[in-house]
């Protein structure tokens, strides 16, 4: 249903489950899809891997300039560390400079579906479609919790609330694209929802958009 071209931007904090939702927009109108946390998570990756200090600009847009594909398939680029180290990478202007044109290129190419933080607000602030995918603290860390425990890592809940809020406020408090949502951004709380009517009430708003523009 969504012609050849279509930008369908999914912002949002984390573990709000952009990722699923975004991952099963893409899948039912058959567009491309990119997770563009994973950008950061492997840049940060990489300045870890140096012995480096995510924080230190030198250090992370070496990283950005040498990003590989294959540094995206790592299997190390979530868990606490990781995180931390992308939000940290993910402030500095260099970096970001750096995978702009990388996520621009992807998306202009056939269309396509992007989830991160700033893909309404200044990768493709014209894009037909965008939504800001959110939950409440306490449910993100549940789904967080859950999510680490389903993947046999040791967690506690406690910790991992903590995490997230640090990592919110790292995200919405920098000065270079900071989390928020975009003024024309369809905000969508999953807070009690499940991924089924996330789903649908995300493709409510896809069908509603592309035919108010189309
Ligand atoms: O989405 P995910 O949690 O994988 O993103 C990891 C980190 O990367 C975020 O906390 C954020 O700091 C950064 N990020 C960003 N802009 C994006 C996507 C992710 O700053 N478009």
């Amino acid at each position: 249903m969504a012609p050849n071209g279509v930008v369908i931007a999914v912002d949002g904090p984390a573990a709000a489950g952009k990722g699923t939702l975004a991952r099963r927009l893409a899948q039912a109108l058959g567009l491309p899809y990119l997770d563009t946390g994973l950008l950061y998570r492997a840049v940060g990756r990489r300045v870890l891997d140096a012995g480096a200090d995510p924080r230190d600009a030198t250090a992370a847009e070496a990283a950005a300039r040498a990003l590989a594909p294959a540094d995206l398939d790592r299997a190390d680029l979530r868990g606490p560390m990781a995180d931390m180290a992308a939000s940290a990478v993910a402030a500095i202007p260099a970096v970001r400079a750096a995978l702009l044109d990388f996520q621009r290129r992807f998306g202009a190419e056939h269309g396509a579906v992007l989830d991160g933080r700033d893909i309404g607000t200044v990768v493709f602030p014209a894009a037909r479609v965008k939504l800001f995918v959110t939950a409440s603290v306490e449910e993100r860390a549940r789904r967080r919790f859950l999510e680490l425990r389903g993947r046999g890592v040791a967690a506690d809940p406690a910790q991992v609330a903590a995490e997230i809020r640090d990592r919110d406020a790292q995200d919405a408090n920098r000065p270079i694209a900071p989390l928020r949502p975009a003024a024309d951004a369809v905000t969508l709380d999953t807070t009690a929802l499940d991924a089924e009517a996330a789903f649908a009430a995300a493709m409510a708003v896809v069908r509603d958009r592309l035919a108010a523009k189309g």
